[in-house]
């Protein structure tokens, strides 16, 4: 099959329908697919914060619009509101109120309502098509169409905010079981911020726990909410490009969703490792056996206690880590090791937040491909948790000024190879913007 782009080809997978095989040598950092989202919607924690229409933030000093006939949806600019009004809004304003304020709507649980608006959007624009409903030859529709469903049996559709000329019950259904297993969760710095349908993108891309690509969004109030796919690493050509579905962090519960969500089971080297460990020894309770654990972790990965001076990130191989660390792999222990780290940063405790941090490093080496863009945020968060520790050091005396610096500024030049080659996502201002700024106080100083 023809992908559109001059990078990728779809050949048949043993396993899985096809794959996408890259043509050429692609560099870490090279852009593979560039594709608009065909049907999207914002958290509801982000709606009047963000336009409905490019989800951008209202630039500095602005505010956002907001529409008149529902009062629900909000725009940066008359553009963003024209461009939803002519997509979709103008099918979904007159009745949005009332429908989501219904017990059917209420009724839902928060992952049906997102389920529900996003569907109400898609059958919107399609109503709006000149042959309304019906899918063009190679048009998103048609690849939406085109994607394997849900695996789940029988499953009911969400109701949808009545929409004129009614769309048929049958193609309501077909959407939907495509919804669960196609979805993207779109982010802005990597934070969530809505969800969104990406048919090109469902069709090339299979799932790795160990990518080689991963997704961007690119918000622009020109051209709209995109999604990239980047390189994270070197890929060689005729290797098969694969983002991750899930997070790879998700060690324990990864296998069942992928099986009952997606339907398939992943044999790549980490999975069969995961499971082939079986039940995992229990994680201790006694703190100071939690923190042996996390010595011993940073050790293994090969991050002294305290400091990290080298140039570049160790790397590890999950399959080499000794069964006396196999408790790290519940998640857990990364979920009590980032929540102590973010709590500790915010209140000052700086030692114990560089120390959960340090480990949290050691974790995520060994469980996320190199190149793994969180690694990199995690890499700037640390920078500046060591730049405040140094800030309110007493009485610093020079050495210990200059180990501060040294330091920030080793995680700062980490945390940009990382997110330098993931490159900019979403709002203006991001992580890539704040290591300049960060490195300016440091030469500052
Ligand atoms: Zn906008
Ligand atoms: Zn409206
Ligand atoms: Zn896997």
């Amino acid at each position: 099959m023809l992908t559109g782009n001059d990078t990728l080809r779809l050949v048949p997978h043993p396993k899985a329908r096809d794959q996408a095989i890259s043509i050429k040598k692609l560099e870490a950092g090279s852009l593979i697919l560039s594709t608009p989202s065909f049907a999207s919607i914002l958290l509801a924690t982000q709606k009047g914060h963000r336009c409905d229409t490019c989800f951008r933030l209202p630039a500095d000093g602005t505010s956002l619009r907001r529409c008149t006939g529902c009062g629900s949806y909000w725009y940066c600019d008359l553009d963003c509101q024209t461009e939803q009004w002519h997509a979709h809004h103008k099918r979904i304003c007159k009745n949005y109120t009332k429908f989501t304020a219904s017990l059917a709507f209420q009724s839902l649980r928060v992952h049906e309502r997102n389920d529900s608006l996003l569907l109400s959007h898609l059958l919107a624009h399609l109503s709006l098509l000149s042959t309304p409903y019906a899918p063009e030859d190679s048009s998103p529709l048609s690849i939406f169409l085109s994607l394997l469903p849900s695996p789940v049996p029988d499953m009911s559709v969400p109701p949808v905010c009545p929409i004129s000329p009614t769309p048929p019950l049958d193609l309501l259904r077909t959407l939907y079981t495509r919804f669960g297993n196609n979805n993207f969760a779109i982010h802005s710095h990597l934070t969530t911020i809505g969800h969104g349908v990406f048919p090109l993108a469902s069709r090339l891309f299979n799932h790795s726990c160990v990518p080689n690509a991963a997704a961007r969004y690119s918000l622009s109030p020109s051209h709209g909410l995109w999604m990239e796919v980047i390189a994270i690493r070197d890929i060689l050509s005729g290797e098969e490009t694969c983002i991750p579905y899930l997070d790879p962090a998700m060690t324990q519960s990864r296998h069942q969703i992928l099986e009952l969500t997606y339907g398939f089971r992943c044999d790549c080297s980490a999975c069969l490792y995961i499971r082939s460990l079986g039940t995992l020894p229990e994680l201790p309770t006694e703190p100071t056996e939690l923190d042996d654990l996390g010595r011993q972790l940073r050790e293994f990965v090969g991050i002294k206690d305290t400091l990290l001076l080298a140039p570049t990130l160790p790397s590890k191989s999950l399959e080499s880590t000794p069964s006396s660390l196999h408790a790290v792999f519940h998640e857990a222990y990364m979920s009590s090791l980032s929540g102590t780290f973010s709590r500790c940063s915010h209140d000052g405790d700086y030692d114990i937040a560089l120390d959960s941090g340090i480990t949290l490093l050691a974790l995520y080496i060994l469980i996320y491909p190199p190149g793994y863009p969180q690694i990199g945020m995690h890499l700037l968060e640390l920078a500046k948790t060591q730049w405040n520790a140094g800030i309110v050091l007493p009485n610093p005396s020079t050495e210990e000024r200059s180990k501060v610096k040294e330091q920030t500024r080793v995680y700062l030049s980490l945390a940009r190879s990382i997110l330098q080659i993931y490159g900019p996502e979403g709002d203006d201002v991001g992580p890539l913007q704040e290591i300049k700024i960060l490195e300016s106080l440091l030469i500052e100083e």
